[in-house]
């Protein structure tokens, strides 16, 4: 057999994506090789392919036990045979694995980093032919990435042991150059192909929304989402609570995940959400890494994530399918302190001398202001994200709400006015300057005790504004800053009036302010631009797809992903050869599940 039959038969498709040829020519011809492709980009394949292929065994180093099973159960379901190893087996599952390894059953044994180690397995592993070995999410590796892993400094040992030195595999969705350094210098990788795949993911709609009620866009954004599988994110486990609730008490099949869980309540919560028993997971950023769930149609971050990186990564977990999905981050000037204050009381990693962890701090602001800066800007979100990836692309994606939303430019000059000599009025009578949040209150005429006891309601610019919203008024205090107008002084978070604020206030000058058009926007591109005719059979389809998935005790998308329904839903295939034609259809499945698929499809008038 040969790689295309192998896409072809085993996987259902018909030509490889960006790298992946590459990648897997070059472990075949026994070089080793480093493949950096965004989330959902297939790397797998890239090893999985190889290891059909090759004669001996391959080993996939996977640092997340949770998922081997997935892994192991979806290559089951295309035809190919492979096994786990991981501290979730016991001791005589072990043994049974063990012995069938030795029989030489399985191609491909995925295996958590610590198990390396274990008594035995090194002389198990030299008893047999060992091809590849394929370390995935490679950058758990490195201490300056954002996963490390110590286990996966085990590695390299356990290669080293071993009789005959495989060919050796890293793969990543995020590496930052020092990031590549640790994984190729670490893993001791030999001359290997490196492969940079670019990172755009087209299918993803960008979305920044900066609501004044977070919750009531979350409830319009989930039901413009009916039965689609999302994941909402949120910055703290309090407010993953807080949201899952609120999730729950509207009834939408929401289920949670944090930290703060029991193991065995994490693991459920996550096998709800790949099984589709529970399609919306409200998590911290703990979730997620390695999730291979292919019909995620959203990720909706509720608060700003510490860094593009980090966003780009959760956000990706949306549309691995290849389908529209959308990827909406609702914006809030509190998620910024929120974020700032994670940051310098985030966890010290002991290993670092105080030097070095001063520097990763100051690192992590500098991160963190890339991060406003996507939540700011007016640019092309996407044109964005790929510059601070140092890609190129068209100055306009037209699929991010930057791209596809009116803006008008409004003159805001006689508010800026308000603002400002309010600012100013509070300095003068307080001897100090206060945050944002008093600010607006003061402008809006709030009976807050403490405006009272400040006699702050006896400045004239009091209540000027009491009919602005909230929100209204810090976007122009927004604006103002972005202007140099106005300062936020980091000790305090209190907020002061520049040089340049008298050139407002005394000057004449002028200022403007870039805002959402009130008229409705031009023709949204809307991902779905189906024929109701086949959506309507796709809905036929999935609930087939349901039907069988719940029988066979295994997620849906392992039956077929959204995206091979779609285009079954298109194509409408009548015969076992047209049933192949349809992407992601390969023999195996088409033995298991091609009758009842083509049934459906014929009583479907
Ligand atoms: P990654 O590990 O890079 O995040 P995966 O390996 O999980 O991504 O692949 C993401 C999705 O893309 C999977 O549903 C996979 O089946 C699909 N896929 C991979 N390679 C191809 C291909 N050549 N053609 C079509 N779909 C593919
Ligand atoms: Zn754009």
């Amino acid at each position: 057999m040969d790689k295309q039959s192998a896409l072809r038969e085993y996987f259902g498709y018909t030509a490889f994506r960006e790298g992946q040829d590459q990648l897997i020519d070059a472990i075949l011809a026994g070089r080793d090789v480093f493949g950096i492709m965004p989330t959902g980009g297939g790397k797998s394949l890239c090893y999985q392919i190889p290891a059909l292929l090759l004669s001996g065994i391959t080993f996939v180093i996977s640092p997340l036990i949770s998922l081997m099973q997935d892994q192991v159960k979806a290559l089951e379901e295309a035809g190919i045979s492979a096994a786990y190893i991981n501290s979730a087996l016991t001791s005589s599952q072990m043994r049974t694995a063990f012995s069938r390894i030795r029989g030489g059953q399985y191609k491909i044994i995925y295996i958590a980093p610590e198990r390396l180690m274990m008594d035995g397995f090194l002389a198990l592993a030299n008893d047999m032919e060992i091809s590849l070995i394929a370390v995935d999410e490679a950058h758990c590796i490195s201490s300056w990435g954002q996963d490390f892993r110590p286990s996966y400094l085990k590695i390299v040992d356990f290669i080293k042991n071993l009789r005959k030195r495989p060919v050796v595999a890293a793969f990543t969705a995020t590496a930052t150059d020092v990031v590549r350094g640790d994984v190729e210098r670490i893993l001791e990788l030999q001359n290997p192909l490196r492969v940079i795949t670019g990172f755009d993911r087209p299918n993803l709609r960008y979305e920044v929304l900066s609501p004044s009620r977070k919750n009531d866009e979350l409830m319009r954004i989930l039901r413009a989402h009916p039965d689609e599988s999302g994941i909402i994110y949120c910055a703290t486990r309090k407010k993953v609570e807080t949201v899952c609730d609120l999730l729950c008490a509207y009834d939408f099949p929401a289920t949670r995940y944090h930290a703060g869980l029991s193991e065995e309540e994490r693991r459920r919560n996550q096998e709800d959400f790949v099984y589709d028993r529970k399609p919306v997971m409200v998590a911290t950023n703990a979730f997620g890494m390695g999730i291979d769930k292919s019909n995620v149609r959203y990720v909706l971050h509720y608060n700003m994530p510490q860094s593009l990186e980090a966003y780009y990564q959760e956000a990706g977990r949306a549309g691995r399918d290849g389908e529209a999905s959308d990827c909406v981050l609702l914006y809030s000037s509190g998620d910024v302190r929120t974020a700032r204050f994670l940051i310098e009381n985030g966890e010290q990693n002991e290993a670092l001398m105080p030097m070095e962890q001063e520097q990763i701090r100051k690192m992590e602001l500098k991160r963190l202001s890339i991060m406003i800066g996507y939540c700011k800007t007016e640019k092309c979100l996407r044109g964005y994200i790929l510059d601070y990836f140092g890609q190129e692309h068209p100055p306009l994606c037209g699929n991010c709400s930057n791209c596809t939303e009116q803006f008008e430019i409004r003159d805001f000059t006689r508010e800026a006015q308000m603002i400002l000599s309010c600012v100013k009025r509070i300095k003068s009578k307080l001897g100090y300057y206060v945050g944002a949040a008093l600010v607006i209150r003061v402008l809006r005429g709030s009976k807050d005790r403490r405006i009272a006891q400040l006699h702050l309601d006896e400045i004239t610019t009091y209540g000027m504004m009491r009919n602005t919203a909230r929100s209204d008024i810090h976007a122009y205090i927004d604006a103002l800053m972005a202007q140099g107008y106005l300062v936020v002084e980091a000790q305090h978070q209190s907020l002061r009036d520049t040089e340049k604020a008298r050139e407002i206030l005394f000057g004449g000058q002028k200022v403007e302010i870039r805002v959402r058009s009130t008229e409705q926007p031009k023709e949204k591109k809307s991902s779905r631009k189906e024929s109701t005719q086949s959506s309507d059979l796709f809905e036929q389809l999935r609930i087939l797809r349901a039907q069988i998935a719940k029988q066979r005790g295994i997620a849906a998308y392992m039956v077929f992903s959204d995206a091979t329904l779609h285009d079954m839903a298109r194509k409408k295939p009548k015969t076992d050869s047209e049933m192949l034609d349809v992407k992601g259809v390969g023999e195996f499945k088409l033995k298991r599940y091609g009758e009842l698929f083509l049934q459906k499809i014929a009583e479907f008038k």
